[in-house]
C-alpha cells in the first residue's frame, strides 16, 4: 500500500517534489536542513526514499542500516554525495537531475557576456568606493562580435539560441558531432575556435580531457582584447595563466563561475589569483542556482523515483541497469535484483519457466542484475518466495 511508502527528504527539497510524493499518497517528512551520519541512522530503519541535495553524505555505515530504502534522490547535479558502490551493491538506485538547469546557467553566460563587454563589474565597484568613472573606450555592443562555444551539449546549444537572437555570430567546438542549431557553425578544431571568438564560453564536462583544456597555449591564441567565460568545470582553465592575460591586457576580462578547489560550505576569506584582476567577475558557482532550477529538479527526481516505486523502472538512474517496461493492468510484477554473478539467470528462469511469465526484461550493470517479469497474479507470492530465497538475491519486490 502507498500509504506505507515513507519519504525522508533532507535539506529543503523544492515543494513541487513534495506535492508529487504526497498526491501519490506517500508519508512524507521533508527537513531544510541536511543531517548527520548518526541522526539520519536513526531514522533510516524504516525509510523507503532518502531525498537530499549536495551537503548530505550517504555512508556505508547508513546504507547497511537502511533495510527498507528502494531508492535514493539527490535533487541536484552530483552524485558524489553517495556511496554509489555500496548503494549498487545494496540494491539501491541512485537518481539525479544533470540537466534541469541548463537554461538557468545559458542565461547567466548571456548576462556576463553584456556585462563584461561594458565592463559594469568595474564600474559597479568603483561606485560603491564612491568613484564615478564614466567612460565609453573599449565598451561595446555585443551585436555583431563572434561567440566561440567549446561544448555543444545541453548548455552550449541552447546558449547558442540566445547568443543569436541578441545579434551575435556563433562558433562552436565539440568532440562529438552535433548540429549546429539556427546559423551557427561548427569550428574542426578547438584553434580555429578561440583564433575567431571575441568570447570564449566553455561547457565541457569533468573528464581526463578537459583537464586544463585551457592554458597559455589556448589563451595565447585567443584574439587580443577577448574575452574568456568559464561556468563549466574548476579544473578545466589553468588559473595562473588566466591571471596572466588578464593583467597583461590581453584578454580584456573575465567570468568565472568554478574553480579548482571550492569550498563545502559559504566562506568569509576564499582567496583566488583572480581577484583584483581588471574586469573580471567572480561567481561563487551559482549557474544553475535558481528557482526555476530547483522546481525543475525537484519534479524530474520526484517523477523518476514515483515511476521506480510504481512499475520498477529505473530509466535515468547513475548506478544501476537502467529498465523499463509498460505495465500491463491484468497481471503482478516481479522485480528482483541479483549479485551479477553466472547462472543466476538460469536459476532464475527455472523458477519463472514453471509459471505463465507475459513479459520480462533483465539487465546488468557492473555487480548487480535487475529483471522485471509480469507473471499472473495468483502466481506472484510463491514466485518472489522462491526468487528472493535464490543466494544471489538480493532483492526481491512484487508490486499489484
Ligand atoms: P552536456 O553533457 O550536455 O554537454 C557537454 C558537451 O561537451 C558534450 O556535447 C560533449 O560532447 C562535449 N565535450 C566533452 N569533452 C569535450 C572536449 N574535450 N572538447 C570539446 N567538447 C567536449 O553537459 P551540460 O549540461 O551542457 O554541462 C556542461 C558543463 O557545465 C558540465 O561540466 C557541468 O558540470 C557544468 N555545469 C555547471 C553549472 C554551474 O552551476 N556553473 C551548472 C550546470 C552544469
Amino acid at each position: 500500500p502507498k500509504d506505507k511508502i515513507k519519504i525522508l527528504l533532507l535539506e529543503n527539497i523544492h515543494i513541487a517534489a513534495i506535492k508529487q510524493f504526497e498526491e501519490q499518497g506517500f508519508q512524507v517528512e521533508s527537513i531544510s536542513s541536511s543531517l548527520p551520519e548518526d541522526k539520519i541512522i536513526e531514522k533510516i530503519k524504516d525509510v523507503h526514499v532518502l531525498g537530499l541535495r549536495s551537503k548530505t553524505k550517504v555512508t556505508e555505515k547508513i546504507l547497511s542500516e537502511a533495510k527498507r530504502l528502494l531508492a535514493i534522490g539527490c535533487f541536484c547535479i552530483g552524485t558524489d554525495q553517495v556511496d554509489l558502490i555500496e548503494a549498487e551493491k545494496k540494491g539501491v538506485p541512485v537518481f539525479n537531475s544533470p540537466f534541469c538547469n541548463s537554461r538557468s546557467v545559458a542565461e547567466l553566460i548571456i548576462c556576463e557576456i553584456i556585462t563584461l563587454s561594458r565592463k559594469l563589474g568595474d564600474r559597479s565597484t568603483e561606485m560603491h568606493n564612491k568613484i564615478w568613472r564614466k567612460e565609453s573606450a573599449n565598451c561595446h555592443e555585443i551585436r555583431g562580435k563572434t561567440l566561440g562555444i567549446i561544448g555543444y551539449g545541453h548548455i552550449g546549444s541552447q546558449l547558442s539560441v540566445l547568443a543569436e537572437a541578441m545579434g551575435m555570430s556563433v562558433l562552436y567546438y565539440d568532440i562529438a558531432r552535433r548540429l549546429p542549431l539556427g546559423n551557427s557553425k561548427m569550428c574542426p578544431d578547438m584553434k580555429s575556435l578561440l583564433e575567431n571568438s571575441n568570447f570564449v564560453t566553455l561547457h565541457v564536462p569533468d573528464t581526463k580531457e578537459t583537464v586544463g583544456l585551457i592554458g597559455e597555449e589556448e589563451i595565447n591564441t585567443m584574439k587580443k582584447g577577448s574575452y574568456l567565460l568559464n561556468a563549466s568545470r574548476g579544473k578545466v582553465v589553468q588559473i595562473p595563466h588566466l591571471a596572466n592575460a588578464l593583467r597583461s591586457g590581453h584578454l580584456a576580462g573575465a567570468a568565472v563561475d568554478v574553480y579548482p578547489e571550492e569550498p563545502s560550505a559559504n566562506c568569509k576569506d576564499w582567496e583566488c589569483e583572480l581577484q583584483k584582476c581588471p574586469n573580471t567577475i567572480l561567481t561563487p558557482h551559482i549557474g544553475g542556482s535558481t528557482e526555476e532550477a530547483q522546481e525543475a529538479i525537484g519534479l524530474e527526481v520526484s517523477d523518476l523515483i514515483i515511476q521506480f516505486i510504481n512499475s520498477g523502472a529505473s530509466a535515468g538512474s547513475v548506478n544501476f541497469p537502467e529498465i523499463t517496461l509498460p505495465v500491463s493492468p491484468s497481471t503482478h510484477r516481479i522485480l528482483n535484483i541479483h549479485n551479477n554473478k553466472p547462472g543466476v539467470l538460469r536459476d532464475i528462469n527455472n523458477i519463472l519457466s514453471e509459471f505463465n511469465v507475459s513479459a520480462q526484461v533483465l539487465s546488468t550493470r557492473k555487480q548487480i542484475g535487475y529483471i522485471i517479469a509480469d507473471v499472473d497474479s495468483e502466481a506472484s507470492k510463491e514466485i518472489k518466495k522462491k526468487i528472493s530465497s535464490l543466494p544471489n538475491s538480493i532483492k526481491t519486490r512484487v508490486l499489484y
